[in-house]
Parts: C-alpha cells; structure tokens; sequence
C-alpha cells in the first residue's frame, strides 16, 4: 500500500546574506586588476567607469570592453588565474562572518559579475575548500578558445548579469508565505546597483561607488570597513539589540 506522502518542507531561514564577490568579499576587484595589469589599463578603464556609473553606457557594454582588452594583449585566461591567486586579498572578516552564517543557518550567495571558474578557485584558495559546499554562487562565465577567452552573461539585461533577478530566484527555494527572511546585501560597485533595492540593509564598502550612488538616489545603506562590521551589525539586528533603521546612514 503505498499511503507514504512525501512533503518537501522549504524551510525559512531567518535571515540570508547576498554579497558581491569583486571588491566586497575580496578587497581587490579581480576584473578590475586583470583591465589594469594585463589589458588596456587603469586610465582607460576609468573612463569607462564613470560612464557606467553615469549611466551613459551600460554596465555590459563597458565591463565587455575592459575584460576584452586582456586577450587582445594576449593574456590567456590560465595566466589570469596565476596572477589572481597571487594578488588577490581576501575581506579580512570574511571567513569568520561566513563560518558564523554556517553554524547559524543563514545561507550565504556570492551574486557576482564577475567569471565563476575565477570565484571558485579564489574561494577555495582564500576561504578555504569546505566554504565551496556552503556558499552558492550565482554569476557570470567564461568561454575558453586556447588563449583566446570571452566572458559568458548570465542574462539578456544591459547588465550582463541583473542581481536583483538572481536574488529573486534564489529566494523562490524558500517558502515566504509564513515568514520573510532578513534580507542582507554586500556590495562595493556599479554592478551591485541592481540588487542595492532588494534587501532590507545594504552594506556599501566605505568611499566606494555604490555610496556615491545610493546617495543620489536616495537608497538607504551603512557602510562597512571589512566584513568585521557586517557580522557585528548581523548579529545586533537578528539579536534584537539593534533595528534596521538604526544602521542606515541616510
Ligand atoms: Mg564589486
């Protein structure tokens, strides 16, 4: 007799933390080192950036022309890697931030422009191999050719990548109907400005881009020094000890 049913229970965690990867959970944007070292340079991509963050070109059109420079100089994207995993730093509060989301089930996503195969061998090399089973990243790819390499959108969007998308689909894993998580969002750059309307507190890496755009467009934040400061403003707020608005800056 087969009167077993089965029930899948989506259960809520409590709170869940989105963050950039480039620039948020490491302190060097991994794109931005590759443009600057490797490809056309620090002075043309600031060009470039200040017209995305303008808005005159989108984030796609612009962050294509930069990566597009390193393979045109040659640059294969093995070699890219090795520089990386010699340059790249990781948010000094990171790993213990991560690990305290881990024993207290709150699911962490990395929702990031940038390319995964770069994400991961970062994440496993910085944090370490078990943060590869409890970190989900969400983000970009790449296409490799022999030397030859492009970078593989996520989406059709003018952001190659829309973040706000990405944290909708993973948030349809949970059942929303009984209670909604606390939603945090980490992020440095032009590319987090599609997620910054998304979450309940906005952590903005301190002088970056994201504060002079939250700042225009009236979007309420907190900045952030390392990680160290997001935990502790984490652990406030899911504590009682701490409301929402007493971490907004404006
Ligand atoms: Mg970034």
């Amino acid at each position: 007799m087969s009167g077993t049913t089965t029930t899948t229970t989506k259960t809520t965690p409590k709170a869940i933390l989105f963050t950039d990867w480039d620039g948020t959970v490491t302190l060097q944007d991994s794109n931005d080192y590759l443009t600057d070292h490797l490809g056309f340079g620090y002075d043309k991509r600031k060009v470039i950036n200040d017209a995305m963050l303008i808005e005159e070109r989108s984030f796609r059109d612009g962050f294509d022309e930069m990566l597009k420079s390193i393979p045109a100089n040659g640059v294969s994207f093995q070699k890219c890697i090795e520089e990386l995993l010699i340059h790249i730093q990781l948010d000094p509060g990171f790993k213990e931030t991560y690990e305290w989301c881990f024993q207290n089930d709150i699911p962490v996503y990395v929702i990031s422009s940038g390319m995964k195969p770069i994400i991961e061998v970062l994440l496993k090399n910085l944090v370490g191999e078990e943060a590869m089973k409890h970190i989900t990243i969400v983000s970009n790819d790449v296409e490799i050719n022999g030397d030859d390499w492009n970078i593989v959108y996520k989406d059709e969007t003018p952001f190659g990548h829309d973040k706000a998308i990405s944290i909708d689909e993973c948030l349809s894993n949970y059942d929303m109907t009984t209670s909604k998580p606390l939603l945090f969002y980490c992020g440095d750059g032009v590319s987090d400005l599609s997620a910054a309307k998304s979450c309940d507190l906005l952590f903005a890496r301190r002088g970056k881009d994201l504060v002079k755009f939250c700042s225009a467009q009236g979007i309420h934040y907190t900045q952030f020094d390392s990680f160290k400061d997001i935990l502790s403003d984490m652990k406030s707020i899911l504590s009682g000890e701490k409301k929402l608005e007493d971490c907004f800056e404006e």
